[in-house]
């Protein structure tokens, strides 16, 4: 029996949040997510009811349901699930198991799901669960029990379908969970053939997708490719453009911050440093993220890496030399109070609102580059998408035409060979003949998507000169996008 829950690659033992020493309780997520939304909307022309609208989440659902323990202790559980906007159904986002989940940071990261979904093109609402337990603390019967409970509650409120609300994996939950969302779903509608789109980010077993549990990671690397990769963006930061080279610290070794920092590794940056909850670890040098990994799940610990020097207290992680850094951990990480010790000239958000607004504002003034989260992390809901795309077509992509295709491809291959003369390698043969796999459109369509995403913001910015920072450029594309669906809908009755 695992006491892991299944979407960190490496748990945190104790559950622990990472610690920066900046947080206070007294901070408002949401309020955090709206003064950055009034921010950006000064740059737009809709009438303040509108944009109040927007802003507004329009379900909230405050639920507690009684779990027994193994050890027949009776536990009451505190729970929640906010759809954010219906300007698009259904409404999407992930549920998060974690101690510390309240309704102010469920409407946030709601509310951040709204704005991604629009800046990605990913035709749905926002939405957001929450389920407050360290995981971490219960065995698998007990969060199954958990899980099974909490998506009936859904069912019985209705928060919960493919054209309702589509949960997915987030920070404490992952393929285990979401198979035991789907199992639940189907006992209460035998029959429903679209009963797999109720839920994404399942395993591949339970018709998920290839390539959705790095999807978030990977999508960190196209979005931070895409920002280091125009030259003179680079030149006003005094670095050389291009991944190559570049100094990386990443905060988190879960699901998105080690992928992250395995495709960009992969991609020849230098991941110079590591932050969890436990430590921080640093060596100018670089390390191997794989070894990093394997280190820590024999030793429990990121500390005493090979050569790297240490940091018990993991905040001081973030404020190495370094070129870029991707805060992937939870929220309110880079704060006013320790903005102006962050060395990196640029920071790609992998966690959802990882900078409060004061830090933000210092570092903008400071010349840096703030590639925000609800586009930089939106890899992951992207791939959802198609795996929701696949579960409705109930066929797997490419299947109903790759014979047809390698046919065709063959007397393609034929004819090169006529026409120059030459004869194509078997390998050159077997790459042109065979059609992508499931993989392969995955990962093509997550990189058109960022690749897209990213200069539509960057044009938002570039466009209007008091557009200062990439987050309230992705703002301005998100309200438009929303704003314009709302007014097209109109208001029923
Ligand atoms: N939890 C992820 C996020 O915050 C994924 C959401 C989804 O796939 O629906 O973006």
């Amino acid at each position: 029996m695992s006491k892991v829950a299944s979407e960190p690659v490496v748990p945190a033992k104790s559950g622990k949040r990472i610690k920066t020493g900046n947080s206070s309780p007294q901070v408002s997520f949401f309020n955090d997510v709206n003064r950055f939304f009034d921010l950006a909307s000064q740059h737009t022309t809709y009438s303040g009811d509108l944009l109040e609208m927007i802003k507004d989440a329009k379900s909230v659902y405050r639920f507690k349901f009684p779990i027994r323990r193994a050890s027949g202790k009776i536990e009451s559980v505190d729970a929640w699930r906010v759809e954010h906007s219906h300007h698009m159904h259904p409404t999407k986002g992930g549920v998060r198991y974690s101690q510390m989940v309240n309704e102010d940071e469920v409407m946030a990261l709601a509310a951040l799901m709204t704005y991604k979904n629009a800046i990605v093109n990913v035709p749905f609402g926002g939405a957001k669960g929450g389920i407050r337990i360290n995981p971490w603390e219960y065995d698998e019967r007990e969060l199954e029990h958990i899980t099974r409970r909490y998506t009936t509650e859904l069912i019985k409120k209705n928060f919960i379908g493919p054209g309702i609300d589509v949960p997915a994996p987030d920070y404490g939950s992952g393929e285990r969970e979401m198979s035991w969302i789907v199992d639940t779903y189907q006992a209460f509608y035998p029959g429903d053939v679209n009963s797999h789109a109720a839920v994404t980010g399942k395993p591949l077993s339970q018709h998920g997708i290839a390539g959705r549990r790095e999807a978030t990671g990977r999508g960190v690397y196209f979005a931070t490719r895409e920002c280091v990769n125009v030259p003179e963006d680079m030149k006003r930061l005094k670095l050389s453009a291009g991944i190559e080279g570049k100094r990386v610290i990443v905060q988190g070794m879960g699901n998105v911050g080690f992928s992250a920092a395995k495709f960009l590794q992969q991609a020849g940056a230098v991941i110079v440093g590591l932050c969890e909850y436990e430590g921080a670890i640093y060596d100018a040098a670089g390390m191997d993220v794989n070894e990093v990994l394997l280190h820590r799940q024999s030793s429990g610990s990121i500390l005493n890496y090979k050569k790297a020097k240490n940091f018990e207290n993991s905040a001081e992680g973030l404020e190495q030399d370094c070129d870029i850094l991707i805060p992937a951990a939870l929220e309110n990480q880079i704060t006013a109070a320790n903005a102006p010790r962050i060395k990196a000239r640029v920071i790609v958000e992998g966690a959802n609102g990882p900078t409060s607004p004061e830090a933000e504002e210092l570092l903008i003034s400071k010349g840096c580059i703030i590639v925000p989260d609800m586009y930089a992390n939106a890899g992951g809901v992207t791939v959802s998408y198609f795996e929701w795309l696949k579960n409705l077509s109930h066929v797997a992509f490419g299947r109903m035409h790759r014979r047809y295709e390698e046919q065709s491809n063959h007397d393609l291959a034929n004819l090169m060979e006529k026409m120059t003369g030459g004869q194509l390698s078997k390998e050159q043969r077997k790459l042109l003949v065979k059609g992508p796999t499931e993989l392969e459109l995955v990962i093509s369509g997550l990189e058109d998507t960022m690749v897209t995403a990213y200069h539509e913001i960057r044009n938002i910015k570039m466009e209007k000169k008091a557009i200062d920072s990439l987050r309230t450029a992705s703002y301005v594309g998100a309200i438009n996008k929303i704003a314009t669906s709302y007014m097209n809908l109109g208001i029923w009755p």
